[in-house]
């Protein structure tokens, strides 16, 4: 059942380890499917899964497949629930960005292109322990009007509309990450003005942003 979805589900997994954005089997990634979504298995390598590996779960967490879903299924299903528009979802520990968390700061608007995670920052939601309702619950809380939010002491969470957009997403969230870590070493950040940022918003919803 929906094998090319899943085809495609262990190759952005893959990619996303190439990418650098996560290393071993410590994110997860999961796409939007008919009653619910595919998501990658509990603690296995991506370049050794097969399609039958990849789980499928309804968004109340009932899955199915000889496979355990990842542990943090539980926000992947949340966010599916509250944003209709999410067509995937992506989770890892980059660099830059669990730097930033593990000191439990926001992204603030140091670079217009903060707003290519629908506002003028990019929160760091509160810790809770992974795969717990509490964490699911802060990672709402912090994407509430935003596609990306960092996660105290943990990592990146981040959804899109497709699976080539959310790699896309979570690989600039990280680059603004790593540039904003290098800014603080320096000096202190200059922050755009909340009306600068509502004008780059206006204009990243009316140029759209180019499939990848
Ligand atoms: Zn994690």
């Amino acid at each position: 059942m929906m094998k090319m979805l899943r085809q495609q589900l262990i190759d952005t997994a893959i990619e996303m380890n190439a990418s650098g954005l996560n290393q071993g089997s410590s994110g997860n990634l999961s796409v939007r499917c008919e009653g619910g979504f595919l998501i990658t298995p509990s603690g296995m390598d991506y370049a050794g899964l097969s399609t039958d590996d990849i789980v499928w779960m309804d968004t109340d967490g009932k899955s199915s497949g000889p496979r355990k879903p990842s542990s943090e299924w539980r926000f992947h299903a949340s966010i599916y629930q509250h944003h209709p528009e999410s067509g995937a979802v992506l989770h890892a520990h980059p660099v830059s960005c669990s730097t930033l968390a593990c000191l439990g700061k926001s992204i603030p608007a140091f670079h217009y292109m903060v707003a290519i995670a629908g506002g003028r920052n990019i929160r760091c939601a509160d810790y809770a322990t992974f795969g717990s309702r509490e964490l699911s619950e802060n990672v709402i809380r912090a994407l509430r009007d935003r596609k990306a939010c960092l996660m105290a002491h943990h990592g990146l969470t981040c959804y899109e509309k497709n699976l080539s957009r959310v790699l896309a997403l979570a690989i600039e969230v990280e680059h603004l990450a790593t540039v904003y870590g290098r800014v603080l070493t320096i000096g202190e950040a200059d922050i755009l003005s909340d009306e600068e940022m509502a004008r780059v918003l206006k204009k990243f919803a009316s140029y759209g942003l180019q499939d990848v």
